[in-house]
């Protein structure tokens, strides 16, 4: 996949000197360092440092680059024996490249799916390294190469060289679109408006010094971005950015939209993606897989080869293969025995066998295939002879597989006889573009040359190779319905349109034609997956799988990655959950690996507020253990919660009976008042707010905060009149105690108010004061305006969760279901 060219003056830096601008070595989602896991992992021999102490067997299903990097880093652990698993008839998935050969010189590829790669991809090229691969940095973007557009029936020309074509209102929206990214990325040449997020800038520093305070502040900046953006879509982003006077020479128009969503900044038209959440589209700029596009001339083909040969070729000790590849097996189903060990189901070649049975399994393949593998549905275990029926992914990562979504993507290729678009190989000796973008229905064309060049210059001999359409989305699945020939006819006049001689030629030169659709390709079923708005979510909890899941089973694939449509993408999950299950299976895995230094609550990709919730009914309640950090001793601390109450109670108690310890409540009464109360074991001092609709049966945010003793209580945003209504003390008291924090109880049995029952969400402990601004800021942004003191975190949305840094789930206790809302 691959959008368009880096706008002119990108990723300038104000903390970078190197003149060529700030150049990530990680992926803003994880900001975990792949290359330099990988070189210890060299130096090392293997991902792990200690194999485990038996023979142990792990399945992997999916031959793709997930599943390949899976395969090959298990199979350089001792003890440890790999099978294969790919449905079709070859590896390699979505590295897809067709061989024709051309007599003497370099066979000539179609690469029907992945066919350039940023030199940004540290993982992919680690591999192509350690394999000897050589990518070439000739891959002809437009305006890298002679280009043309048609927009509305109109050629525009787009010189070799230019950043932007021709033409005005295509370079005013390229300009224009330039200055909303480098503004919401941080780059020192943004306009110097209110708020610019300054990520390149944060993370330029912290590239050169590493520390938790540089980190933080990149991480605020993505944050901040996630936080405006998961919901909204591309086209809605754009347009809204589009309008703001300091970004833009002039609001953009319905007729800007067009042109753009036809053609991009006249490379790729970004209508087809308009619907995706514009975060997927942030990233691309973000981790420069926009930049520098190389192409591999042996293509990509070569690399899924050099993978087979060294996973053929791992041998024990004493000679035997450590790997088996099954290649047309494909998994239908799996399930987990008794004694732990997993049975695959597989479908060889129309035959149906129960494979031998697996320690661990990694699956590496798109999530349409994972879903069409049952993983989503619950696992009935009984005629396999299980202990008992059990779920193997969490609930949440189901919804991750069911709905994430995947792009469509069709690309039609041919060979030409001759390059006949270099002057030399036609016969007006006329320089042909190399490049068309149009908004008709073939959308890109690229003329590509697999030959290495001559003394510096292209190699203009022998067949060209002429990607004739790549379309994504709608434009896709309008082709569905035609055949290679009828695409070639229907895209034809359009090119005739743009250059009749470059038509005529490569009408008269076509020899072999080859097409792909993805989204109906068998057990690939999509092209790459690009979120909706609101599916980040889902996105992490799938990403972060190998990291929670203690079934052994472990996903992987561009599809749960951060980088869909990206080998990667692909590839680190495929070290993610290699890592995962030689741990699982007794292995030591080396230090710093993804295992330990991907913080999975490093950013919160929720939509607001309410997006789940938990219900507490009855006497149900949560528990988190006491930490260090909750111990506030005298000091300052604020409560949060948002709450839709069905009877008052105390939401969040933290307090034993009367003699014991100290401690804190937060309690919702019967007439409508809230109070607040703290004590030291022996004396306590309290507060209750004026009467207030809290328990309405509607959703409220309650907000209780101890400032150098002084208590206060806040609904809605909103500071409550409020009461000192007992005290046997001054404030503040001591709270510190030893006892669990308890979400809708507490242990004091003096309480009259002890179970609340209702609707909780977004419960929050701070080691601070919220400042009345904040409180109302907070409320009415939805989000949090900065993190410092922030101690607990419990969305409450879907799972039991703390994503603050503590980590400190919470436990259930009775009647407790959650409930997401869509
Ligand atoms: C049109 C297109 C263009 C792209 N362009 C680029 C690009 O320019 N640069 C770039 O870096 N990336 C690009 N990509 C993305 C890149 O190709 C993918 O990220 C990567 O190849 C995905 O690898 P994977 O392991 O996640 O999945 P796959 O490649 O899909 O591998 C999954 C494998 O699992 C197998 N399988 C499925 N079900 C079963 C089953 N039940 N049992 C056994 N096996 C099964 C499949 O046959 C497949 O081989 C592009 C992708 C597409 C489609």
């Amino acid at each position: 996949m691959s959008f368009i060219s880096m706008p002119k003056n990108f990723r300038k830096n104000k903390a970078d000197t190197d003149p060529k601008g700030f150049v990530p070595n990680s992926m803003i989602d994880t900001l975990f360092d792949y290359k330099t896991f990988l070189d210890s992992r060299d130096l090392n021999g293997s991902i792990a440092l200690k194999a485990p102490e038996q023979q142990k067997n792990i399945a992997v299903i999916g031959g793709g680059a997930s599943g390949l990097v899976a395969a090959y880093e298990l199979s350089k652990i001792d003890n440890i024996h790999v099978t294969l698993f790919e449905a079709a008839d070859r590896l390699g998935g979505r590295m897809d490249s067709v061989y024709v050969q051309d007599g003497d010189l370099n066979q000539k590829v179609f690469e029907l799916g992945c066919m350039r790669f940023p030199p940004t991809s540290y993982t992919l090229y680690h591999y192509l390294n350690k394999f000897g691969l050589k990518a070439t940095p000739n891959f002809p973007d437009p305006g890298k190469v002679p280009t043309k557009l048609l927009y509305e029936n109109e050629v525009i020309n787009w010189p070799a060289g230019q950043p932007t074509p021709d033409n005005e209102d295509f370079q005013r929206i390229g300009d224009d679109f330039g200055k909303i990214i480098n503004f919401l990325l941080g780059d020192a040449s943004a306009p110097d408006i209110e708020n610019p997020s300054k990520l390149f800038d944060y993370w330029a520093i912290y590239q050169s010094d590493p520390t938790e305070q540089t980190k933080q502040k990149v991480v605020d900046a993505w944050q901040g971005i996630l936080t405006q953006y998961v919901g909204v879509t591309y086209f809605d982003a754009v347009f809204e950015l589009a309008q703001n006077r300091l970004l833009v020479s002039r609001p953009w128009t319905q007729e800007d939209m067009n042109k753009f969503g036809a053609l991009g900044v006249g490379a790729g038209g970004f209508g087809p993606l308009y619907g995706v959440d514009f975060v997927e589209i942030l990233r691309l700029f973000a981790n420069g897989w926009e930049d520098n596009q190389e192409l591999l001339l042996d293509g990509i083909g070569a690399l899924t080869q050099a993978f087979e040969f060294a996973l053929l070729d791992a041998r024990t000790a004493s000679g035997k293969p450590k790997v088996s590849i099954e290649l047309n097996a494909k998994v239908k189903s799996l399930v987990k025995l008794a004694g732990d060990k997993y049975a695959l189901s597989v479908s060889n070649n129309g035959g149906q066998v129960i494979s031998s049975q697996f320690d661990s399994v990694v699956v590496a393949t798109t999530t349409r295939a994972m879903e069409y593998m049952g993983l989503t549905i619950a696992n009935d275990l009984d005629s396999c002879e299980s202990e008992k029926s059990q779920d193997l992914i969490s609930q949440n990562v189901k919804v991750a597989i069911r709905n994430l979504h995947l792009m469509n993507s069709s690309k039609l290729f041919v060979t030409t006889e001759s390059k006949f678009w270099y002057p030399e190989n036609n016969p007006q000796g006329n320089e042909l573009p190399f490049n068309i973008q149009t908004d008709e229905l073939m959308r890109g064309l690229y003329c590509l040359n697999y030959d290495e060049d001559v003394d510096g210059k292209p190699n203009t001999q022998g067949k060209g190779v002429v990607l004739i359409s790549y379309v994504w989305g709608d434009d896709s699945s309008k082709l569905l319905a035609l055949s290679p020939e009828e695409r070639f006819q229907q895209f034809l006049p359009a090119i005739y349109a743009v250059n009749p001689e470059f038509a005529a030629l490569l009408e008269k030169q076509t020899q072999k034609v080859s097409c792909i659709d993805w989204e109906s390709t068998s057990n690939i079923y999509g092209a790459f997956k690009l979120n909706y708005p609101g599916q980040e979510q889902s996105n992490k909890d799938a990403f972060f799988q190998y990291q929670q899941e203690n079934q052994g089973l472990f996903l992987a694939g561009d599809s749960i990655s951060w980088a869909g449509g990206w080998l990667e993408g692909a590839m680190p999950t495929g070290i993610n959950a290699a890592c995962a299950a030689a741990k699982y299976v007794g292995a030591k895995v080396i230090d710093n690996s993804p295992l330990t230094d991907i913080a999975k609550n490093m950013y919160d990709y929720g939509i607001g507020s309410n997006t789940g919730f938990c219900t507490l009914k009855e006497s149900g309640f949560l528990s988190a253990s006491s930490i260090a950090e909750y111990q506030f001793g005298q000091g300052d601390f604020s409560i949060e919660a948002t709450v839709r109450t069905l009877s008052p109670g105390t939401v969040v108690g933290n307090k034993s009976t009367a003699g014991g310890s100290g401690g804190y409540l937060l309690v919702i009464q019967p007439d409508g008042s809230i109070k607040f109360a703290t004590d030291n074991g022996e004396t306590y001092y309290q507060i209750e707010s004026e009467l207030s609709d809290v328990k309405d049966g509607n959703w409220h945010s309650v907000v209780a905060v101890r400032k150098d003793g002084e208590l206060t209580l806040h609904l809605d945003g909103k500071l409550l009149e409020s009461t000192q209504s007992g005290a046997s003390n001054q404030s503040p008291l001591n709270v510190s105690n030893s006892l669990d924090v308890l979400i809708g109880s507490v242990q004091q049995n003096q309480e009259p108010f002890i179970h609340y029952t209702g609707d909780v969400s977004q419960v929050r402990l701070w080691r601070r004061a919220l400042s009345e601004q904040e409180v109302a800021s907070q409320y009415e942004q939805g989000t949090i305006i900065d993190k410092e003191g922030l101690v607990a975190h419990w969305p409450l949305a879907i799972n039991t969760d703390d994503i603050s840094e503590n980590e400190n789930n919470v436990s259930v206790n009775g009647d407790v279901t959650f409930e997401s809302v869509s």
